[in-house]
């Protein structure tokens, strides 16, 4: 049997599962979120992705803590991820000109092997053009 067919006659079994234990049908988000959750599932599965990325993707940010993007005064000194802003120090990433409040939000974003790097960059030579992600402080703006 191809591996085609014998997917789709596992497949069968699998939207059963899916739709046995509720009463109601399963609308349009519905299956959106079970698509993408398992898709990323069977990718993590597979070593397509790492666990890192698999969490990543099951957990999405709010960008800047959702806050309406409209209403910020200072990109500058906001963390990217949580929202916190009126920042005095964090990450800040040139060029994209981003920051984080903490390496715990900067991991949100980036993989602790991709922090490692910038890092490493930065300790050889803080002059490499590379070394675009670094702490810093800002002076208080409120
Ligand atoms: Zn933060």
């Amino acid at each position: 049997m191809s591996k085609q067919l014998e997917l789709n006659k596992l497949l069968v079994k699998v939207l059963d599962i899916y739709c046995e234990p509720f009463d109601e049908p399963l609308n349009g988000d519905d299956v959106d979120d079970i698509v993408v959750h398992l898709k990323n599932q069977l990718n993590l599965l597979n070593g397509n992705i790492t666990q890192d990325e698999f969490d990543k993707l099951e957990n999405p940010i709010n960008y800047f803590g959702g806050k309406d993007v409209e209403e910020i005064e200072d990109f500058e000194t906001i963390c990217y991820v949580c929202g916190k802003d009126h920042l005095t120090e964090g990450y800040h990433i040139d060029g994209i000109g981003e920051s984080y409040c903490s390496k715990e939000c900067l991991l949100r974003e980036i993989t602790q092997e991709e922090f490692d790097n910038w890092m490493k960059i930065l300790e050889d030579n803080p002059d490499d053009p590379r070394a675009i992600l670094y702490w810093t402080e800002w002076e208080a703006t409120k």
